[in-house]
């Protein structure tokens, strides 16, 4: 059990009472590593219909439980079954806090399934189970006054990269507003879904209100944002799949039904020649490499004053050198799988398109779905022709008449999500941070970080339509506004 700490710092995580380096925790984690993860299903008023497949362990390509997935019959039947939850706003507050205590004491099943199904490091499912019971309080607390109506009927569509934080964090709020959810879970991540919906329902959620319905985007995603019966759809994942689901909602539903899209991002860093450089490194390797680059904050395009740019990119290649890459379930891991094969094939596809940019890159297992860290040279963000969502970094150098220029060239692509800013200079924080379109601006300081209630996250433009996730504007578009008025 004792066992060298990775660079990215897991035993430091301890703000749920996880102490990493104590034995007992350990233990009770290690445990876990071999517990059999539950089925996963429909979770639905009526008996669903479905076929069943298995779910797949990223790291070692072996199966590890089996989903049967909903159809559009299953849909259907859910969407009619569906009732807002009539319980006043403190009770339904209460349940939630419920739900947060639950998945805390539940963290051993909730670990294994987010290391054994979405390829989750230790460090990074610490930090998700957590991000997942502040949603669950955050939202509470927020809405336990509330005397604001429901809209009805929300869809809640999520993404595997965070498959329980942000599917918790959707279905909370929506919960708390007063509607009834139906959540789908991405493909790849339904044990993690059905595993918190169990201790939603445990807590006290009633089953018309919040049911379950695994499935793949095209059908069930498809069914649960063309239908007429449904109020308000809540979607985090691509910025092509929020198109599709904009047209289809404005095809089928009633018009101006909100929809809350969180979607993906080019994002990038600036490095000025002031900068500190081993803080820089240390926060670019954190940003581009820390969760396999699955984070949607995660840093794609790097930009360095060209002063400075020799020293810093060979510091970048020893930085990447430490960095371990391997079984998530090591404390000594800082790099997992991506989440598929598919996913891995997409990105060994670039890296081969790409051959002569590499600058640096690391070696990898040959079992499981692991790709191997690595750093391309561009010329600048125009060469990135979409979100590589893995562990590549691409590199610019800049010279520093141009800065405007690459705070231009940023703003053009349309995306708005995360930027970070490296430099000593107060005026140019000042400057660039007023100039760049991006949600979330981190200064000095590595761009991956959100935390509910203080730090609320979301993009603009492409990236998102807001309100950030973990805010005090985000309940408010799951209300239906009222205004009433009577003479005496
Ligand atoms: P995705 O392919 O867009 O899938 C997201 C969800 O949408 C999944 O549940 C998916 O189901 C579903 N879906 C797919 N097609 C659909 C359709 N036609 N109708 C309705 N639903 C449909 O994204 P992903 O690969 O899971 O996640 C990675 C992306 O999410 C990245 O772009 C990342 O930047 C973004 N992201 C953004 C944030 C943020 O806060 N801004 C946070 C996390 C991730 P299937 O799984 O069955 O395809």
């Amino acid at each position: 059990l004792v066992q060298p700490h990775a660079l990215f710092g897991a035993e430091r995580d301890n703000s749920l009472g996880f102490d990493l380096a104590d034995e007992e925790t350990l233990a009770r984690i290690e445990a876990a590593r071999s517990v059999d993860l539950p089925d996963a299903g429909p979770l639905t008023v009526s008996a669903p219909v479905g076929t069943v497949r298995p779910v797949i362990n990223p790291a070692t390509g072996e199966k590890i439980a089996q989903v049967t997935e909903a159809s559009a019959e299953t849909v259907t039947q859910a969407i009619a079954d569906a009732r807002v939850w009539d319980a006043p706003a403190a009770e339904r507050a209460a349940v939630m806090r419920r739900a947060a205590d639950l998945y805390e004491e539940n963290y051993g099943l909730i670990f294994a399934a987010l290391g054994r199904e979405a390829g989750k490091s230790l460090g990074d499912a610490v930090g998700e189970l957590r991000e997942a019971v502040d949603f669950l309080r955050y939202y509470a607390q927020q809405g336990e006054n509330s005397a604001e109506a429901p809209r009805g009927i929300f869809t809640a569509i999520s993404p595997w990269n965070f498959p329980l934080a942000i599917f918790s964090g959707q279905i909370a709020a929506a919960l708390m507003a007063g509607n009834a959810v139906l959540a789908k879970p991405a493909e790849q991540t339904p044990v993690i879904a059905a595993i918190a919906v169990r201790l939603l329902h445990q807590a006290g959620v009633p089953a018309h209100a919040l049911q379950l319905l695994p499935g793949d985007g095209a059908t069930v995603g498809a069914a649960l944002t063309g239908d007429a019966r449904i109020n308000g759809v809540v979607f985090t994942g691509g910025t092509d799949t929020a198109k599709i689901i904009a047209r289809s909602m404005a095809q089928h539903m009633a018009p101006g039904t909100p929809l809350i899209a969180e979607t993906g991002g080019l994002n990038a860093m600036i490095v000025d020649s002031t900068a500190l450089p081993e803080q820089a490194v240390r926060d670019i390797v954190m940003s581009s490499f820390r969760s396999a680059g699955q984070r949607c904050s995660a840093l794609r395009c790097l930009y360095v004053q060209e002063d400075v740019a020799p020293h810093l990119t060979q510091m970048l290649k020893g930085a990447m050198d430490e960095l371990s890459v391997g079984d998530p379930w090591l404390l000594s891991t800082d790099v997992g799988p991506v989440i598929d094969a598919e996913a891995q094939e997409g990105i060994v596809d670039y890296l081969r398109d790409n051959t002569n940019r590499v600058l640096h890159r690391l070696n990898v297992p040959s079992q499981g779905h692991f790709i191997a860290p690595t750093m391309l040279r561009v010329n600048g963000i125009e060469d990135l022709e979409r979100e590589i969502f893995g562990p590549v970094l691409h590199v610019a150098t800049y010279r520093a008449r141009d800065l405007d220029k690459v705070v231009a060239a940023i703003n053009s692509r349309g995306f708005g999500l995360t930027f970070g800013l490296h430099t000593r200079i107060d005026s140019r924080v000042q400057e660039v941070t007023d100039a760049i379109h991006a949600g979330n601006i981190y200064v000095n300081r590595n761009q991956i970080g959100a935390i509910v209630g203080s730090q609320p996250f979301g993009g603009e433009g492409l990236s998102g339509t807001g309100p950030k996730a973990g805010g005090p504007l985000y309940l408010t578009r799951f209300f239906a506004p009222k205004a009433a008025d009577a003479d005496a």
